[in-house]
């Protein structure tokens, strides 16, 4: 789960982090009043995306009038960034933050390392706007410090990490404290990145927190109510919020054709076989082992609401999920709704023969396919037709 930038610097001040004062707006009035108690300021938007700055989502602004304008210009506004797709985001909120006079910046976060299993210090000299570019180029300059997940944070490893940042004295202090801090969050609320970029050294020799960004370990959320409550349902996409209430595993891609598949792994091997024919998958969709018709009505309607999809490939290999209850739910949610593109049905395994006839009985025109590999084949090809017609009308 991803929380705003705001949340995560209160949490980050709440565990001892240098973190200044800031205030949240919704109207430009009070991004004003923000202002004129702070002086020279930063307006900036709160939404689930990193690359604000480089999109005009962080403004500086010298004066309340200034601060208000930026704000006029942002509430309400949809921001396109690097990481938003080009739909963008619809700004809601905005956080005032004190300008800092900044020095240096610095990239500073603890991440879940899958490999090594255990968090991990990553840091950079290079922060800021440019880090993914860093990441790309000079892979070199990034610092990786694994961390003990029983043991926790040691101060020699701050130190070391001061130490590659070049920081010295006061300031080297300053790092280890704030890392100490990072961990303690990153351990306590089961987090899977704490992320401070940029950490800016101030002009008068100070580490200051300019951006934060958190997120949690969703299947450890019930053991922090105080971390959930910070869910915004406004930032989710609404297609995977509603497979979440039905306990389905979706993930929105950017693909146009709608996979619906049971188990994770025959999920992966399809998204891999669409793309070796040519295509893109539209989603990651897996009914899990022992759906009923009702949950595969909820997960083709989830499919059927995406407006990029041009082709859906029902792709099952029934074990302990039966073929004739996937049948079921596709005609159900299909008679519901009707479906005005394409549809490539592999149905392997048990009761596979009355799958087949339920959904011949249902009048959908079917796309049948021989095996895997043939119906990835008919999907990619039913969806470059779909967009051809498209195009043509
Ligand atoms: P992001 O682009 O979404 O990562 O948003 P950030 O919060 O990181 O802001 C973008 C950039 O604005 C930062 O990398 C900083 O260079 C700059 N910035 C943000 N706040 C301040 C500030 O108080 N003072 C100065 N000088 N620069 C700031
Ligand atoms: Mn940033």
């Amino acid at each position: 789960m991803k929380i705003h930038e705001y949340q995560a610097r209160q949490l980050l001040r709440e565990y001892g982090a240098p973190v200044s004062e800031d205030a949240v707006v919704t109207a430009a009035q009070e991004a004003g009043e923000a202002a004129a108690r702070f002086g020279p300021c930063v307006v900036k938007a709160q939404i689930h995306s990193g690359g604000r700055g480089k999109a005009g989502g962080v403004r500086p602004a010298k004066s309340p009038r200034e601060a208000r304008e930026a704000a006029q210009a942002l509430l309400g506004a949809r921001l396109v960034t690097a990481q938003t797709g080009p739909a963008g985001r619809l700004v809601r909120r905005l956080l005032v933050t004190g300008a800092v006079k900044v020095e240096k910046e610095y990239y500073l976060s603890v991440v879940m390392d899958g490999a090594r299993a255990c968090p991990v210090i990553v840091a950079s000299a290079e922060g800021g706007t440019e880090i993914e570019e860093t990441a790309r180029e000079h892979p070199e300059r990034i610092a990786q410090i694994p961390v003990s997940p029983t043991e926790g944070f040691k101060r020699y490893e701050g130190l070391r990490a001061a130490h590659l940042l070049g920081l010295t004295g006061g300031s080297a202090e300053e790092l280890v404290g704030l890392l100490e801090a990072m961990v303690r969050l990153f351990l306590e609320k089961d987090c899977s990145l704490v992320e401070i970029n940029p950490l800016a050294l101030t002009a008068d020799g100070r580490l200051e927190c300019l951006d934060a960004k958190i997120t949690f370990d969703d299947n450890a959320l019930f053991r922090h109510p105080e971390i959930a409550r910070l869910r915004d349902p406004d930032e989710e996409d609404p297609k995977e919020r509603r497979a979440a209430e039905y306990g389905l595993s979706y993930i929105s891609l950017d693909g146009d054709i709608g996979c619906l598949v049971n188990g994770a792994g025959l999920a992966m091997a399809t998204m891999d076989i669409i793309r070796h024919f040519g295509g893109s998958p539209a989603n990651f969709l897996d009914v899990g082992g022992g759906a009923t018709a009702e949950k595969v009505k909820a997960a083709f309607e989830i499919l059927l609401s995406d407006g990029g999809v041009r082709a859906i490939f029902v792709n099952i290999f029934g074990g302990i999920m039966q073929c004739d209850v996937i049948a079921e739910g596709v005609a159900a949610a299909a008679a519901e709704l009707g479906v005005s593109v394409p549809l490539v049905v592999r149905l392997e395994g048990t009761n596979a023969e009355k799958g087949k006839e339920i959904l011949a009985r249902s009048g959908l025109a079917v796309i049948p396919a021989a095996d895997m590999a043939d119906g990835a084949r008919r999907a990619v090809e039913a969806a470059a037709q779909t967009e051809r017609r498209a195009g043509s009308r």
